[in-house]
Protein backbone atom coordinates (compact mmCIF):
# COMPACT_ATOMS: atom_id res chain seq x y z
CA UNK A 1 0.00 0.00 0.00
CA UNK A 2 1.37 3.67 -0.74
CA UNK A 3 2.60 5.51 1.88
CA UNK A 4 0.60 8.73 2.09
CA UNK A 5 2.20 11.75 0.65
CA UNK A 6 2.01 15.33 1.60
CA UNK A 7 3.12 18.33 0.45
CA UNK A 8 3.69 21.33 3.02
CA UNK A 9 3.87 24.51 1.78
CA UNK A 10 4.66 27.30 4.05
CA UNK A 11 4.93 31.34 3.94
CA UNK A 12 8.62 32.01 3.23
CA UNK A 13 9.23 33.73 6.77
CA UNK A 14 11.22 32.39 10.04
CA UNK A 15 7.91 32.36 11.95
CA UNK A 16 5.90 30.42 9.46
CA UNK A 17 8.44 27.83 8.49
CA UNK A 18 9.08 26.93 12.05
CA UNK A 19 5.62 25.65 13.00
CA UNK A 20 4.65 24.24 9.66
CA UNK A 21 7.94 22.17 10.08
CA UNK A 22 6.97 21.30 13.17
CA UNK A 23 3.57 19.99 12.02
CA UNK A 24 5.45 18.15 9.08
CA UNK A 25 7.71 16.31 11.84
CA UNK A 26 4.59 15.13 13.83
CA UNK A 27 3.19 13.62 10.49
CA UNK A 28 6.42 12.27 9.52
CA UNK A 29 6.16 9.96 13.17
CA UNK A 30 3.17 9.47 12.57
CA UNK A 31 4.73 7.06 9.85
CA UNK A 32 3.36 10.15 6.79
CA UNK A 33 5.72 10.90 3.44
CA UNK A 34 6.24 15.12 4.12
CA UNK A 35 7.72 17.00 0.80
CA UNK A 36 8.24 20.34 2.86
CA UNK A 37 8.55 23.42 0.27
CA UNK A 38 10.70 26.39 0.75
CA UNK A 39 11.82 28.76 -1.58
CA UNK A 40 15.06 28.40 -2.81
CA UNK A 41 16.63 31.24 -0.93
CA UNK A 42 15.11 29.78 2.26
CA UNK A 43 16.33 25.78 1.35
CA UNK A 44 20.23 27.30 1.56
CA UNK A 45 19.75 29.06 4.93
CA UNK A 46 18.73 25.94 6.32
CA UNK A 47 20.48 23.48 4.55
CA UNK A 48 23.39 25.52 5.62
CA UNK A 49 22.49 26.09 9.29
CA UNK A 50 21.02 22.14 9.93
CA UNK A 51 24.68 21.13 8.44
CA UNK A 52 26.29 23.34 11.83
CA UNK A 53 23.79 21.82 14.18
CA UNK A 54 23.31 18.21 14.96
CA UNK A 55 19.67 17.68 13.29
CA UNK A 56 20.15 14.67 11.57
CA UNK A 57 16.74 13.03 12.59
CA UNK A 58 15.11 15.84 10.34
CA UNK A 59 17.55 15.72 7.42
CA UNK A 60 15.79 11.82 7.55
CA UNK A 61 12.34 12.29 8.40
CA UNK A 62 11.23 15.05 6.57
CA UNK A 63 11.77 15.55 2.77
CA UNK A 64 13.28 19.40 1.58
CA UNK A 65 12.24 20.75 -1.23
CA UNK A 66 12.54 23.89 -3.10
CA UNK A 67 11.56 26.07 -6.00
CA UNK A 68 12.01 30.08 -6.20
CA UNK A 69 10.25 33.14 -5.01
CA UNK A 70 10.29 35.36 -7.96
CA UNK A 71 13.10 37.41 -6.48
CA UNK A 72 16.60 38.11 -7.52
CA UNK A 73 19.24 36.73 -4.65
CA UNK A 74 20.55 40.29 -3.56
CA UNK A 75 16.98 41.37 -3.04
CA UNK A 76 15.52 42.16 0.54
CA UNK A 77 13.02 39.44 1.57
CA UNK A 78 12.46 41.61 4.60
CA UNK A 79 10.32 44.22 2.23
CA UNK A 80 7.35 41.94 2.16
CA UNK A 81 4.72 43.44 0.19
CA UNK A 82 7.42 43.10 -2.66
CA UNK A 83 8.38 39.47 -1.27
CA UNK A 84 4.28 38.64 -1.94
CA UNK A 85 4.04 39.82 -5.31
CA UNK A 86 6.57 38.08 -6.87
CA UNK A 87 5.34 34.84 -4.71
CA UNK A 88 2.07 35.15 -6.50
CA UNK A 89 3.71 36.07 -10.04
CA UNK A 90 6.09 32.87 -9.97
CA UNK A 91 5.42 30.44 -7.07
CA UNK A 92 2.13 29.00 -8.39
CA UNK A 93 3.71 27.91 -11.80
CA UNK A 94 6.44 26.61 -9.91
CA UNK A 95 4.79 24.42 -7.25
CA UNK A 96 2.37 23.04 -10.56
CA UNK A 97 5.72 21.27 -11.77
CA UNK A 98 7.32 20.48 -8.91
CA UNK A 99 3.83 18.42 -7.95
CA UNK A 100 4.47 16.76 -11.67
CA UNK A 101 7.56 15.78 -10.96
CA UNK A 102 7.22 14.51 -7.55
CA UNK A 103 4.31 12.85 -8.98
CA UNK A 104 6.01 11.23 -11.95
CA UNK A 105 9.64 9.89 -10.43
CA UNK A 106 7.62 9.21 -6.23
CA UNK A 107 6.43 6.01 -6.06
CA UNK A 108 3.98 7.88 -3.40
CA UNK A 109 2.01 10.72 -5.15
CA UNK A 110 1.02 13.82 -3.61
CA UNK A 111 -2.10 13.43 -1.64
CA UNK A 112 -2.55 16.21 0.20
CA UNK A 113 -1.77 20.15 0.17
CA UNK A 114 -0.58 21.76 3.70
CA UNK A 115 -0.19 25.02 3.16
CA UNK A 116 0.08 28.25 4.94
CA UNK A 117 -3.05 30.85 4.98
CA UNK A 118 -1.01 33.32 3.55
CA UNK A 119 0.04 31.06 0.59
CA UNK A 120 -3.86 29.68 0.13
CA UNK A 121 -3.39 30.04 -3.85
CA UNK A 122 -1.04 26.57 -3.42
CA UNK A 123 -4.91 24.94 -2.43
CA UNK A 124 -6.39 26.60 -5.80
CA UNK A 125 -3.71 24.37 -7.09
CA UNK A 126 -4.73 21.29 -5.21
CA UNK A 127 -7.99 21.83 -5.64
CA UNK A 128 -7.59 21.58 -9.55
CA UNK A 129 -5.40 18.57 -9.50
CA UNK A 130 -7.64 16.93 -6.98
CA UNK A 131 -5.47 16.94 -3.59
CA UNK A 132 -6.72 17.26 -0.57
CA UNK A 133 -6.65 20.51 1.01
CA UNK A 134 -5.49 21.57 4.73
CA UNK A 135 -5.26 25.43 5.87
CA UNK A 136 -2.76 26.02 8.50
CA UNK A 137 -2.37 29.31 10.60
CA UNK A 138 0.55 29.78 12.09
CA UNK A 139 -0.88 32.97 14.35
CA UNK A 140 -3.27 33.60 16.87
CA UNK A 141 -6.80 32.60 15.94
CA UNK A 142 -8.33 35.83 16.51
CA UNK A 143 -6.19 37.13 13.52
CA UNK A 144 -8.53 34.66 11.54
CA UNK A 145 -11.92 36.37 13.22
CA UNK A 146 -10.25 39.96 12.09
CA UNK A 147 -10.28 38.67 8.14
CA UNK A 148 -13.33 36.43 8.68
CA UNK A 149 -14.40 40.26 9.53
CA UNK A 150 -13.32 42.21 7.43
CA UNK A 151 -16.32 42.90 4.91
CA UNK A 152 -18.16 43.90 8.32
CA UNK A 153 -15.66 46.35 8.60
CA UNK A 154 -15.61 47.99 5.15
CA UNK A 155 -19.77 47.85 5.73
CA UNK A 156 -19.76 50.19 9.05
CA UNK A 157 -16.80 52.27 7.40
CA UNK A 158 -13.78 51.04 9.76
CA UNK A 159 -11.58 50.25 6.48
CA UNK A 160 -12.49 50.84 2.63
CA UNK A 161 -12.04 48.12 0.27
CA UNK A 162 -8.60 48.20 0.00
CA UNK A 163 -8.03 47.87 3.84
CA UNK A 164 -7.20 51.66 4.56
CA UNK A 165 -7.93 52.56 8.00
CA UNK A 166 -10.87 55.30 7.52
CA UNK A 167 -12.22 55.04 11.74
CA UNK A 168 -9.16 54.71 14.19
CA UNK A 169 -11.40 52.94 16.60
CA UNK A 170 -11.12 50.26 19.33
CA UNK A 171 -13.78 47.29 19.08
CA UNK A 172 -14.36 43.44 19.99
CA UNK A 173 -15.56 40.90 17.52
CA UNK A 174 -17.13 39.47 20.35
CA UNK A 175 -17.65 40.33 24.43
CA UNK A 176 -15.32 37.70 25.47
CA UNK A 177 -12.71 38.30 22.43
CA UNK A 178 -9.82 40.75 23.31
CA UNK A 179 -10.52 44.32 22.35
CA UNK A 180 -8.36 44.99 18.69
CA UNK A 181 -7.57 48.20 17.37
CA UNK A 182 -7.84 49.39 14.11
CA UNK A 183 -4.75 51.85 14.17
CA UNK A 184 -2.76 48.33 14.15
CA UNK A 185 -4.14 46.12 12.05
CA UNK A 186 -1.79 43.69 10.33
CA UNK A 187 -1.71 44.82 6.99
CA UNK A 188 -1.25 48.36 8.33
CA UNK A 189 2.42 47.32 8.97
CA UNK A 190 3.86 47.04 5.50
CA UNK A 191 5.43 50.07 4.25
CA UNK A 192 3.14 53.02 2.55
CA UNK A 193 -0.63 52.69 1.55
CA UNK A 194 0.13 51.36 -1.51
CA UNK A 195 2.40 48.64 -0.23
CA UNK A 196 -0.66 48.02 2.99
CA UNK A 197 -3.14 47.88 -0.21
CA UNK A 198 -1.18 45.00 -1.92
CA UNK A 199 -0.80 43.55 1.09
CA UNK A 200 -4.21 43.47 2.56
CA UNK A 201 -5.88 41.77 -0.89
CA UNK A 202 -2.80 39.15 -0.87
CA UNK A 203 -3.84 38.21 2.54
CA UNK A 204 -7.88 38.35 1.67
CA UNK A 205 -7.37 36.34 -1.72
CA UNK A 206 -5.44 34.11 0.53
CA UNK A 207 -7.19 33.58 3.41
CA UNK A 208 -10.86 33.40 1.04
CA UNK A 209 -8.41 30.19 -1.01
CA UNK A 210 -7.70 28.83 2.30
CA UNK A 211 -11.43 29.05 3.87
CA UNK A 212 -12.25 26.09 1.21
CA UNK A 213 -9.80 23.61 2.81
CA UNK A 214 -11.11 20.26 3.69
CA UNK A 215 -9.19 20.88 6.80
CA UNK A 216 -7.99 23.91 8.88
CA UNK A 217 -5.60 23.76 11.58
CA UNK A 218 -4.06 26.51 13.57
CA UNK A 219 -1.14 26.32 16.33
CA UNK A 220 -3.39 27.55 19.38
CA UNK A 221 -5.24 25.81 21.78
CA UNK A 222 -9.09 25.95 23.26
CA UNK A 223 -7.31 27.45 26.58
CA UNK A 224 -5.40 30.02 25.37
CA UNK A 225 -8.47 31.13 23.02
CA UNK A 226 -12.15 30.26 23.63
CA UNK A 227 -13.64 33.48 22.56
CA UNK A 228 -11.66 33.63 18.99
CA UNK A 229 -11.64 29.58 18.40
CA UNK A 230 -15.60 29.54 19.43
CA UNK A 231 -16.24 32.21 15.85
CA UNK A 232 -14.52 29.68 13.98
CA UNK A 233 -15.34 26.43 15.00
CA UNK A 234 -14.12 24.85 11.57
CA UNK A 235 -10.49 25.56 12.15
CA UNK A 236 -9.05 23.12 14.59
CA UNK A 237 -5.94 24.18 17.10
CA UNK A 238 -3.68 21.48 17.70
CA UNK A 239 -0.84 23.88 19.44
CA UNK A 240 1.04 24.31 20.78
CA UNK A 241 3.57 23.22 18.30
CA UNK A 242 6.65 22.86 20.41
CA UNK A 243 9.72 21.11 19.55
CA UNK A 244 9.23 19.77 22.75
CA UNK A 245 8.09 16.88 21.43
CA UNK A 246 11.17 15.70 19.87
CA UNK A 247 13.29 15.74 22.72
CA UNK A 248 14.04 19.17 22.31
CA UNK A 249 15.09 19.04 18.63
CA UNK A 250 14.04 22.08 16.24
CA UNK A 251 14.22 22.70 12.43
CA UNK A 252 13.31 25.03 9.93
CA UNK A 253 15.46 27.70 11.30
CA UNK A 254 17.46 30.05 9.16
CA UNK A 255 20.43 30.81 11.25
CA UNK A 256 22.39 28.34 13.22
CA UNK A 257 21.21 28.06 16.81
CA UNK A 258 24.12 29.08 19.23
CA UNK A 259 23.84 26.62 22.04
CA UNK A 260 26.55 27.36 24.05
CA UNK A 261 23.98 29.87 25.67
CA UNK A 262 22.96 27.01 27.44
CA UNK A 263 25.95 26.24 29.38
CA UNK A 264 25.74 29.66 30.18
CA UNK A 265 22.65 29.27 31.84
CA UNK A 266 23.72 26.53 33.97
CA UNK A 267 26.04 28.95 35.34
CA UNK A 268 23.39 31.33 36.47
CA UNK A 269 20.85 31.03 39.86
CA UNK A 270 17.32 29.88 39.11
CA UNK A 271 14.72 32.31 38.13
CA UNK A 272 17.30 35.17 37.75
CA UNK A 273 18.21 35.70 33.97
CA UNK A 274 16.51 37.71 31.98
CA UNK A 275 15.99 36.44 28.19
CA UNK A 276 15.73 39.40 25.51
CA UNK A 277 14.84 38.07 22.03
CA UNK A 278 12.42 39.84 19.29
CA UNK A 279 11.84 37.05 16.39
CA UNK A 280 13.30 36.87 12.86
CA UNK A 281 12.02 40.48 11.60
CA UNK A 282 12.57 43.03 14.36
CA UNK A 283 14.96 45.86 13.50
CA UNK A 284 15.72 48.44 16.11
CA UNK A 285 16.54 52.12 15.62
CA UNK A 286 19.95 53.40 17.06
CA UNK A 287 17.95 55.14 19.84
CA UNK A 288 16.14 52.26 20.63
CA UNK A 289 18.69 49.45 20.48
CA UNK A 290 20.84 51.63 22.91
CA UNK A 291 17.90 52.51 25.07
CA UNK A 292 17.49 48.73 25.15
CA UNK A 293 21.53 48.03 26.05
CA UNK A 294 21.56 50.71 28.83
CA UNK A 295 17.94 49.26 30.76
CA UNK A 296 19.68 45.67 30.70
CA UNK A 297 22.93 47.35 32.08
CA UNK A 298 20.93 49.27 35.21
CA UNK A 299 18.98 46.23 35.65
CA UNK A 300 21.87 44.88 37.79
CA UNK A 301 20.13 41.48 36.86
CA UNK A 302 22.07 38.58 34.45
CA UNK A 303 20.60 38.92 30.78
CA UNK A 304 20.73 36.51 27.60
CA UNK A 305 20.09 39.00 24.45
CA UNK A 306 19.97 37.52 20.91
CA UNK A 307 21.43 40.55 18.64
CA UNK A 308 20.86 38.88 15.15
CA UNK A 309 23.74 39.63 12.94
CA UNK A 310 21.64 41.00 9.88
CA UNK A 311 19.47 43.65 12.40
CA UNK A 312 21.68 46.24 10.57
CA UNK A 313 23.78 47.54 13.46
CA UNK A 314 25.83 50.52 12.23
CA UNK A 315 29.42 50.72 13.20
CA UNK A 316 28.78 53.20 16.28
CA UNK A 317 26.27 51.26 17.75
CA UNK A 318 28.63 48.36 16.88
CA UNK A 319 31.30 50.34 19.46
CA UNK A 320 28.53 51.06 21.98
CA UNK A 321 27.97 47.12 21.94
CA UNK A 322 31.86 46.63 22.81
CA UNK A 323 31.92 49.33 25.27
CA UNK A 324 28.43 47.94 26.84
CA UNK A 325 29.88 44.14 26.82
CA UNK A 326 32.93 45.01 28.55
CA UNK A 327 30.67 46.50 31.48
CA UNK A 328 28.24 43.58 31.51
CA UNK A 329 30.50 40.76 30.70
CA UNK A 330 30.35 39.01 33.90
CA UNK A 331 26.26 39.09 33.87
CA UNK A 332 24.93 39.40 30.35
CA UNK A 333 25.03 37.57 27.05
CA UNK A 334 25.00 38.44 23.41
CA UNK A 335 24.60 35.84 21.13
CA UNK A 336 23.19 35.47 17.40
CA UNK A 337 20.79 33.11 17.31
CA UNK A 338 19.40 31.02 20.34
CA UNK A 339 18.03 27.91 20.81
CA UNK A 340 15.08 29.79 21.61
CA UNK A 341 12.85 26.76 22.89
CA UNK A 342 15.42 25.24 25.41
CA UNK A 343 16.16 28.61 26.70
CA UNK A 344 12.74 29.70 27.69
CA UNK A 345 12.22 26.18 29.26
CA UNK A 346 15.45 26.47 31.48
CA UNK A 347 15.03 26.55 35.07
CA UNK A 348 17.44 29.84 35.34
CA UNK A 349 14.96 31.99 32.76
CA UNK A 350 12.99 34.55 34.95
CA UNK A 351 11.54 36.86 32.07
CA UNK A 352 11.23 37.13 28.86
CA UNK A 353 11.86 40.96 26.86
CA UNK A 354 9.71 39.42 23.06
CA UNK A 355 8.38 41.29 20.39
CA UNK A 356 5.37 39.09 21.37
CA UNK A 357 5.44 37.15 17.71
CA UNK A 358 3.06 34.56 17.75
CA UNK A 359 5.78 31.65 18.06
CA UNK A 360 7.44 33.46 20.59
CA UNK A 361 4.06 34.13 22.53
CA UNK A 362 3.24 30.65 22.17
CA UNK A 363 6.63 29.01 23.50
CA UNK A 364 6.70 31.77 26.36
CA UNK A 365 3.50 30.61 27.87
CA UNK A 366 4.14 26.86 27.28
CA UNK A 367 6.70 27.37 29.83
CA UNK A 368 5.46 29.78 32.10
CA UNK A 369 7.82 32.50 31.26
CA UNK A 370 6.11 36.08 32.72
CA UNK A 371 6.25 38.54 29.47
CA UNK A 372 8.16 42.33 28.97
CA UNK A 373 5.99 43.25 25.41
CA UNK A 374 7.97 45.22 23.23
CA UNK A 375 5.68 44.88 19.71
CA UNK A 376 7.15 45.52 16.79
CA UNK A 377 4.61 45.12 14.04
CA UNK A 378 1.53 43.51 12.58
CA UNK A 379 -0.10 41.18 14.81
CA UNK A 380 2.38 41.23 17.49
CA UNK A 381 0.30 44.79 19.20
CA UNK A 382 -2.65 42.27 19.45
CA UNK A 383 -0.67 39.28 21.10
CA UNK A 384 0.43 41.68 23.94
CA UNK A 385 -3.11 42.52 24.30
CA UNK A 386 -3.62 38.38 24.98
CA UNK A 387 -0.34 38.77 27.08
CA UNK A 388 -1.32 42.12 29.11
CA UNK A 389 -4.65 42.06 29.53
CA UNK A 390 -6.50 38.64 28.85
CA UNK A 391 -3.88 35.97 30.02
CA UNK A 392 -2.61 38.79 32.50
CA UNK A 393 1.24 37.15 32.66
CA UNK A 394 2.95 40.33 31.20
CA UNK A 395 3.83 43.89 30.98
CA UNK A 396 3.76 46.37 28.24
CA UNK A 397 6.61 48.45 27.96
CA UNK A 398 5.62 51.86 27.34
CA UNK A 399 7.10 54.79 24.76
CA UNK A 400 8.10 58.24 25.71
CA UNK A 401 6.91 61.11 23.56
CA UNK A 402 9.28 60.83 21.26
CA UNK A 403 8.47 57.36 20.48
CA UNK A 404 11.62 55.45 22.60
CA UNK A 405 11.17 53.27 25.54
CA UNK A 406 13.67 54.76 28.20
CA UNK A 407 16.17 53.27 30.25
CA UNK A 408 14.24 53.93 33.03
CA UNK A 409 10.73 52.34 31.85
CA UNK A 410 12.79 48.77 31.06
CA UNK A 411 14.22 48.63 34.70
CA UNK A 412 11.22 49.83 35.98
CA UNK A 413 8.99 47.16 34.42
CA UNK A 414 11.22 44.60 35.47
CA UNK A 415 11.41 45.17 38.74
CA UNK A 416 7.22 45.30 39.01
CA UNK A 417 7.12 42.23 36.99
CA UNK A 418 9.80 39.96 38.64
CA UNK A 419 8.81 41.16 42.16
CA UNK A 420 4.75 40.94 42.07
CA UNK A 421 4.83 37.07 42.21
CA UNK A 422 1.15 37.05 40.71
CA UNK A 423 2.55 37.29 37.45
CA UNK A 424 3.97 33.87 37.96
CA UNK A 425 1.52 32.16 39.92
CA UNK A 426 -1.11 32.77 36.39
CA UNK A 427 1.94 32.16 33.74
CA UNK A 428 2.85 28.89 35.93
CA UNK A 429 -1.20 28.35 35.73
CA UNK A 430 -1.66 29.16 31.81
CA UNK A 431 1.33 27.17 31.21
CA UNK A 432 -0.56 23.97 32.94
CA UNK A 433 -3.48 24.14 31.06
CA UNK A 434 -1.83 24.69 27.89
CA UNK A 435 0.02 22.09 28.23
CA UNK A 436 -2.78 19.29 29.62
CA UNK A 437 -4.27 20.53 25.93
CA UNK A 438 -1.08 19.22 23.98
CA UNK A 439 -0.51 15.68 25.86
CA UNK A 440 -4.29 14.74 26.43
CA UNK A 441 -6.61 17.11 25.91
CA UNK A 442 -8.62 19.11 22.62
CA UNK A 443 -5.34 19.74 20.62
CA UNK A 444 -3.89 16.13 21.53
CA UNK A 445 -7.44 14.74 19.98
CA UNK A 446 -7.23 17.43 17.29
CA UNK A 447 -4.07 15.99 15.56
CA UNK A 448 -5.06 12.31 16.39
CA UNK A 449 -7.86 12.90 13.93
CA UNK A 450 -6.22 15.03 11.94
CA UNK A 451 -3.70 12.33 10.91
CA UNK A 452 -6.65 9.68 11.05
CA UNK A 453 -8.49 11.94 8.42
CA UNK A 454 -4.70 12.05 5.86
CA UNK A 455 -4.48 8.34 6.22
CA UNK A 456 -7.48 7.70 4.91
CA UNK A 457 -8.83 6.48 8.07
CA UNK A 458 -11.63 9.06 9.00
CA UNK A 459 -13.29 10.71 5.37
CA UNK A 460 -15.01 13.29 7.22
CA UNK A 461 -13.88 16.52 6.35
CA UNK A 462 -14.79 19.62 7.96
N1 LIG B 1 13.79 31.95 17.50
C1 LIG B 1 14.88 31.15 17.77
N2 LIG B 1 16.01 31.75 18.21
C2 LIG B 1 16.13 33.08 18.41
C3 LIG B 1 14.99 33.90 18.13
C4 LIG B 1 13.84 33.29 17.69
O1 LIG B 1 14.83 29.92 17.63
O2 LIG B 1 17.20 33.54 18.82
C5 LIG B 1 12.57 31.30 17.01
C6 LIG B 1 11.46 31.37 18.05
O3 LIG B 1 11.60 30.27 18.94
C7 LIG B 1 10.22 31.33 17.19
C8 LIG B 1 10.63 31.98 15.89
O4 LIG B 1 12.06 31.99 15.89
O5 LIG B 1 9.84 29.99 16.96
C9 LIG B 1 10.17 33.42 15.76
O6 LIG B 1 8.81 33.45 15.50
P1 LIG B 1 7.88 34.60 16.06
O7 LIG B 1 6.50 34.32 15.57
O8 LIG B 1 8.04 34.71 17.52
O9 LIG B 1 8.48 35.93 15.46
P2 LIG B 1 8.83 36.42 13.96
O10 LIG B 1 10.21 35.94 13.67
O11 LIG B 1 7.80 35.82 13.04
O12 LIG B 1 8.77 37.90 14.05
Amino acid sequence: MATPHVLAVPYPAQGHVIPLMEVSLRLAKYGIKVSFVNTEFNHERIVEALSETDNTQEKESVNLVSIPDGMEPWEDRNEVGKLSEAIMNVMPGKLEDLIEKINETDGDKIMCVIADYSMGWALEIAKKWGIRRVAFFPAAAAVLNLCDNCPKLIDDGIIDSDGRVLKKQKFQLSPAMPVMNSETFVWTSFGDLAAQKVMFHFIMNNYISANGADWSICNSTYELEPAALALIPNCKPIGPLLAYYRLGKSSGHFWPQDSTCLEWLDQQPSQSVIYVAFGSFTIFNENQFQELALGLEITNRPFLWVVRQDSTIKSTLKNMLEGFQDRVQNRGLIVSWAPQQKVLSHPSVACFISHCGWNSTVEGVSNGVPFLCCPYFADQFFNQTYICDHWEVGLGLDKDERGIIRKEEIKNKLEQLLTDERYKERALNLQAKTMDSATKGCSHKNINNFVAWIKGKDNHSL
